[in-house]
């Protein structure tokens, strides 16, 4: 008798733990179709940013930048929520112009932003503002340091390469004929057919060896950055313009002592004449903020 509930009771204990075990599995399986469910819907959720040429608006008025100094690190948070890689003008044959930093990165290590300069009556370009793009040059741990590898942001041919002449000292510049623009930049920035882009890198130091006409890759080494020229820190200021094709800039100089007529021509050429139409070389690297706002 004893033995019969002794052995009925070890059969009911047997029949709840099976119980039990069922239940924890049901949860386990509802839990699991649950995540199942959230991980294959966080794609479908997110919206499509569109970066067709159309959609992209025709700049007139000046970007309204402040001229605050940032003092922002690499580490610094980035919301890329908001962007489709996809989507991104990367896919357009676009390169980071500073080889550790992903264009992504870009924004939050900009020192200085690009601040429209004043424009004469005749067209042309007084040196006030800042006509380029200053990226801070931070070593792997986050320190202000030169030495950070500068690459080509977009692709082309050298059209000038200066050693150590104010304001920018070691420089090299490459144009991009109107084929290799990108379409969305085109647009935005309504550049006439036929003419080019220019990009500049200037204040680098340990620059590679290059001549005129010479064909660069988008991403390929160009120098380091440095603090040749006019500058107070380690940083690469980057300028972007576009104008008439096959323009070389032998010389280029200002601001010096011992600078010669024909270094003046080609800077004047360059910054002020108004031949060279200069925009905020942001539009190249991050152009989606310029369609959000
Ligand atoms: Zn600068």
């Amino acid at each position: 008798m004893k033995f019969k509930s002794e052995f009925i009771s070890s059969l009911r204990i047997t029949f709840l733990k099976k119980t039990v075990l069922k239940i924890f599995g049901v949860i386990f399986f509802l839990i699991s179709i649950g995540c199942t469910e959230i991980t294959t819907t966080i794609p479908l959720t997110g919206s499509t940013p569109s970066l067709s040429p159309v959609s992209v608006p025709t700049r007139s008025q000046s970007p309204s930048f402040s001229s605050t100094t940032f003092t922002a690190v690499p580490s610094a948070t980035l919301d890329i929520s908001s962007r489709n890689p996809a989507t991104h003008i990367a896919d357009q044959g676009v390169c980071s112009p500073l080889a550790d930093v992903p264009l992504i990165g870009l924004k939050a290590i900009i020192t200085q932003p690009f601040i429209m300069p004043g424009i004469h009556e005749d067209g042309s370009f007084l040196d006030s503002g800042h006509h380029g793009l200053d990226l801070g040059s931070y070593d792997i741990s986050g320190k202000q340091a030169r030495g950070q590898p500068v690459s080509v942001a977009l692709a082309g041919r050298i059209s000038s390469v200066i050693y150590d002449r104010p304001p920018y000292g070691n420089m090299i510049m490459v144009e991009t004929p109107f084929e290799s623009i990108p379409p969305a930049l085109v647009t935005s920035q309504s550049i006439p057919k036929g003419d080019s882009v220019y990009t500049l890198y200037a204040h680098l130091q340990n620059p590679q060896f290059f001549q005129l006409e010479q064909k660069v890759e988008c991403g390929q080494h160009l120098a380091e950055t440095g603090m040749t020229g006019a500058t107070g820190g380690p940083h690469l200021h980057f300028e972007t313009r576009w104008g008439p094709p096959n323009t070389e800039f032998p010389v280029m100089a200002s601001y010096g002592t011992d600078i010669k007529d024909e270094e003046k021509k080609y800077y004047y050429l360059w910054r002020n004449s108004g031949v060279y139409h200069v925009f905020d070389p942001m539009e190249l690297l991050s152009p989606l903020d310029f369609i959000a706002h």
